[in-house]
């Protein structure tokens, strides 16, 4: 019987679902994680290969002496958390998915389905650098640039499940072409995908967003393209303080690792661009990429009618990956 698990017994399988892989993880009712697994998403049949992670999880689960109790997965995309739905997955080529009711009926579980980005606000709320807010955004900064925003306590998902696209808010007018067909969106100079993408345009070879930042000092392009980038980022961030007036703003994703290189630069064009308020607190996330896996685990433990087992979590800094 679930009810007769505790903290040390009971399980979910949650599973941060992208593009290019799939980050499966046993965690347990105290929050720790048990056991990971990464898989590429294949190409086709994604249902298949994401339930057969989840079964595979489930065995290393049971040979571990804890019971799974439910499934969590996060998607990117346009999601309806209500219904379990992914409306759009541009990605993974999904529409109208009725990914919850797939799951259910293929596990015999009680499955939640969520927005990657805004799951991973749900676990900063609880367990990171969120904890104690009821009013922040998370910007996760990667190849591309997204938000969860917490407004007034309650995380806002918009009326198709499609808010939170903060890197497609234009603020360059007549600016660089967006994949999404937009000009000038955020994304377009303000993430790691840009800023290599910016510095292969200038000089014609190759660079990552991590060497473009390595380089910062000694390297003229980088320095420009960088510049471009934390001032559209901080214009961007105003807008979202200026919209929302939160408590806080908490950096994530792989150009969070930039540390004092981003938020020193940025925090003062913050400033030196908001006139008549002052800014919120800037801050780096405690959970980096785990965010969005440990999130589904939240969802899950929710969806099984658990929530009395995550008053007690505490993040373990050994299960965060981001140095
Ligand atoms: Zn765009």
């Amino acid at each position: 019987m679930t009810e007769a698990l505790t903290r040390s017994t009971a399980a979910v399988v949650a599973v941060d679902l992208g593009g290019s892989s799939m980050k499966g993880v046993v965690v347990d009712g105290s929050g720790r994680e048990l056991a990971t697994r990464t898989v590429p998403t294949p190409d086709r049949e994604v249902v298949s290969a994401l339930t057969q992670l989840v079964r595979d999880l489930s065995t290393i689960a049971a040979g571990a002496g804890v019971t799974p109790v439910a499934a969590g997965v996060v998607t990117p995309g346009s999601v309806d958390e209500a219904r379990g739905v992914v409306r759009y997955a541009s990605n993974l080529g999904w529409r109208d998915l009725p990914l919850r009711d797939h799951l259910g009926d293929a596990l015999d579980l009680p499955v939640a389905v969520g927005h990657d980005v805004r799951t991973a606000g749900v676990a900063e709320q609880l367990l990171g650098a969120g904890r104690g807010s009821d009013s922040f955004v998370l910007v996760p900064i990667g190849t591309g640039v997204a938000a969860a925003i917490v407004s007034d306590g309650r995380l806002v998902a918009g009326f198709t499940g499609a808010a939170g696209e903060f890197g497609h808010i234009p603020l360059v007018p007549g600016g660089e072409l967006c994949p999404c067909g937009q000009r000038g969106c955020l994304e377009a100079y303000a993430s790691a995908g840009a800023l290599a993408r910016r510095y292969a345009a200038a000089e014609g070879h190759a660079r990552t967003a991590e060497e473009v930042v390595a380089s910062l000092g000694s390297d003229a392009t980088a320095d420009r393209l960088w510049d471009e980038a934390v001032t559209v980022l901080a214009q961007g961030l105003n807008v979202l303080t200026i919209l929302l007036d939160p408590e806080l703003i908490v950096i994530g994703g792989g150009l969070s690792r930039a540390g004092a290189v981003l938020l020193e630069p940025l925090t003062a064009r913050m400033e030196s661009g908001l006139a008549w308020r002052g800014r919120p607190r800037v801050v780096v996330s405690e959970l980096g990429e785990s965010a969005g896996r440990l999130g589904a685990a939240v969802l899950a433990f929710r969806a099984a009618g658990r929530d009395d087992l995550l008053a007690s979590w505490r993040v373990d800094p050994s299960q965060d990956q981001h140095p």
